[in-house]
């Protein structure tokens, strides 16, 4: 892939960085990242018609003769009406711009143009009002043709965000090489890569723009497969990281309960696993609250006694500080070694760990995903496990293959994953799953309610607490990012502190807080010394109080169902009866009947085939949950079929060439590193 491709979007003339900063709210960085920002839908301006045969009340395209100057008058102060008359020959139109008199500039008596607009008046009198219009000579932009329809963000207006996808389809095309092997391409009768990108933007016609769409699906499922399959391939032949039996009594004894079955049944599955000389690569399925942090444990201290180190990672700061915690009670009998590694230590702090981490003092890692970054060197890593990160699952493996390294790795996720996707995606992980809560769990108790059973659910929580029990209050955020949201999350704070929980220890918890701060208030909210925790999602996943019982969920309706389960998840930790309290003012359709879902079940499972069943396919797979890229044309479900032949031709073309260095593949592989570049593991810890 051309390296100008990869520039970012300031250097096409005219992006400044103030656009590119609008830019970059819709993930467009790079000129490559314009050039693939497909539109959601298009325009259909096809339709061209004499005037004397257009209906009343349609949108089209005439193409007539100016017959006469355009006529500007000023109506009022700040409006003035252009009047021009138009003619074919079948008939005349009348023609109305308000408060564009320049058009008396670009309409001359005697040249023709396609007017775009809606057909108004009578039959007698046509009429349209403010149309698109150009000249018929010029090849057409405007009118006769489909025209993109782009999500936008606000600032950066339709045309202009389509003027820069123009121009750098224009400058960029010579660089624009195609990725798909020219056999492939022949026999799945796939267009061409700039005819492709020229047609999903700015398509001649409809059959230009399927030609288009279908290249363009099959190009990104095919990279995707190329990248899977690669990882597949990971060397599983090392010897190095076979480890010895080690006897689990010890670590089982010293716990304060007994392990279920189905975890029992987890940890046996991987620690055979580890004693094998291939790679272990096991997926431990279980729903909240399942007790998957044990499970990692065991695992842990199997390869510690074996002699290797362990990397733990957890998608936030929060779960990685919690998990210190859990997995220091965990090791403290045993003389395993834990520590942190996360962006918000200081330098020295950092420093400090990847000297010890290096040196081979510490025996467990845990932290954020960025702990395998390239400047974090372990001296004997033998298993990387990754919690509640199904996404990160196949980017951890892309990373690691890039370290060369070959640890075994454990994913504990509490998301099902359907079962063909998992096999395409996942078809060399193995699964393990814990089906079974541990003993005493009463289900979570939970109400969907509108504005008017506020006062009385505010009432139920002070009763919980009152009881000595904590709770959770949590508020949607579109953007953790939005300051203007935070200050609506500290507000709300703020009056409930001060009114309905008055006397209680009210806290606040976002994702933009310091780390510092955050594990205060975390750490005050286990201790019990918070008593509501008004939080965003960021305790979405994994953390683990059980003495909080009661979790509140406001604008209920802005969550997934797999998502609002994962909240819930958060109570109901414990022995004791937990509730959750689902606020929404929405009481019709979808979204009553979404939420009375989870009013009536809490298995996790079924839940989320729910969720599919109502919301369709395509969020539910979307891309983020389930770790890979994120797909900007293809859709896992919809293009399954798709996705078959893209995959036997991506293990044709690695059948062949292995390494992909053969010149025809250049382009095929500097596209799926570009696919799979390691964006997430961008905060660095320097
Ligand atoms: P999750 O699967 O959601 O990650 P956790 O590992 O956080 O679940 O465990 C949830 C809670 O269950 C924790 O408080 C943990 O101590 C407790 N727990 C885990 N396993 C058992 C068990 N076998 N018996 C009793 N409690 C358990
Ligand atoms: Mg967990």
């Amino acid at each position: 892939m051309q390296e100008h491709l990869l520039a970012p979007v300031t250097s096409l003339s005219g992006v400044g960085e103030k656009r590119a900063q609008l830019l970059e709210k819709l993930g467009i960085k790079t000129i490559f990242d314009l050039i693939e920002y497909y539109p959601r839908a298009y325009e259909d301006r096809t339709q061209v018609k004499s005037i004397g045969k257009t209906e009343l009340g349609e949108t089209v395209c005439v193409e007539g003769t100016v017959a006469s100057p355009v006529n500007t008058r000023l109506i009022r102060k700040g409006l003035t009406i252009s009047k021009v008359r138009v003619v074919d020959d079948t008939g005349s139109l009348s023609i109305t711009f308000f408060n564009q008199s320049f058009v008396e500039n670009q309409l001359k008596v005697g040249e023709t143009y396609c007017f775009y607009g809606k057909i108004e008046g009578n039959l007698l009198r046509r009429e349209m009002n403010t149309p698109v219009f150009e000249p018929i000579g010029a090849s057409p932009l405007k009118t006769r043709r489909l025209i993109p329809i782009y999500p936008l963000t606000a600032g950066l207006p339709a045309h202009q965000l389509s003027g820069y996808i123009r121009r750098a389809l224009a400058v960029y095309n010579d660089e624009l090489t195609d990725p798909i092997p020219t056999e492939i391409r022949a026999r799945e009768t796939l267009a061409f890569a700039r005819f492709a990108y020229e047609n999903i933007h700015y398509p001649m016609d409809e059959k230009a723009l399927e030609l288009a769409k279908k290249r363009l699906i099959f190009e990104e499922l095919f990279l995707l497969s190329i990248g899977l399959l690669k990882l597949k391939s990971r060397k599983n032949d090392k010897n190095g990281l076979k480890m010895g039996k080690i006897d689990l009594n010890p670590f089982f004894n010293a716990l304060p309960y007994t392990l279920t079955n189905a975890q029992l049944r987890a940890v046996h599955d991987a620690t055979e696993d580890l004693q094998k000389s291939a790679s272990m690569n096991r997926l431990v399925q279980g729903d909240v609250g399942s007790g998957k942090t044990v499970v990692a444990a065991a695992c842990a201290y199997f390869a510690c006694k074996s002699g290797f180190q362990t990397a733990l990672m957890a998608p936030t700061e929060i779960l990685a500080e919690q998990h210190l915690k859990s997995m220091q009670e965990f090791m403290a009998p045993h003389g395993i070694s834990v520590e942190l590694l996360t962006g918000s230590m200081t330098a020295a702090q950092k420093r400090k760990c990847k000297e010890r981490l290096a040196r081979g003092e510490i025996d467990l890692l845990i932290g954020t995903h960025a702990i395998l970054t390239d400047d974090v060197e372990f001296s004997r890593l033998g298993l990387v496990i990754t919690d509640e990160q199904h996404r990160f699952g196949v980017r951890q493996r892309a990373a690691l293959t890039a370290k060369g390294e070959n640890p075994h790795l454990l994913v504990m996720s509490a998301t099902p994953i359907p079962r063909t996707l998992a096999l395409i995606l996942y078809g060399d992980l193995e699964v393990s799953i814990i089906d079974e809560l541990p003993p005493g769990r009463k289900p979570v108790s939970t109400y969907a309610v509108d504005d008017t059973k506020r006062d009385r659910a505010y009432g139920f929580v002070r009763a919980r607490l009152e009881e000595g029990r904590q709770a959770y209050i949590v508020c949607p955020l579109v953007e953790e990012s939005d300051a203007m949201e935070l200050k609506s999350v500290e507000n709300f704070t703020k009056q409930l502190a001060e009114t309905k929980f008055y006397g209680y220890k009210v806290a606040m918890l976002h994702g933009k807080m310091k780390g510092k701060e955050k594990d205060a208030i975390m750490r005050a909210f286990a201790n019990g010394e918070i008593q509501v925790l008004v939080s965003t999602t960021v305790i979405e996943v994994g953390v683990n109080v059980p003495n909080a019982t009661v979790m509140v969920v406001e604008n209920a309706e802005r969550f997934g169902l797999s998502q609002l389960h994962q909240l819930r998840g958060r109570v109901g930790r414990g022995s004791e009866q937990s509730y959750c309290i689902l606020f929404s003012e929405i009481r019709t359709g979808i979204t009553r009947d979404r939420l009375r879902v989870l009013c009536k079940t809490n298995d996790g499972f079924v839940i989320s085939e729910e969720d599919m069943r109502l919301r369709g396919p395509g969020d539910l797979f979307g891309t983020r949950q389930h770790g890979f890229p994120d797909l900007k044309i293809a859709d896992l479900v919809r293009d399954l079929d798709v996705l078959r032949t893209a995959q036997a031709a991506a293990k044709e073309i690695l059948q062949k060439d292995p390494t992909l260095s053969d010149k025809e593949h250049l382009e095929l592989k500097s596209r799926m590193q570009n696919l799979f570049r390691q964006e997430e593991y961008g905060d660095s810890f320097n």
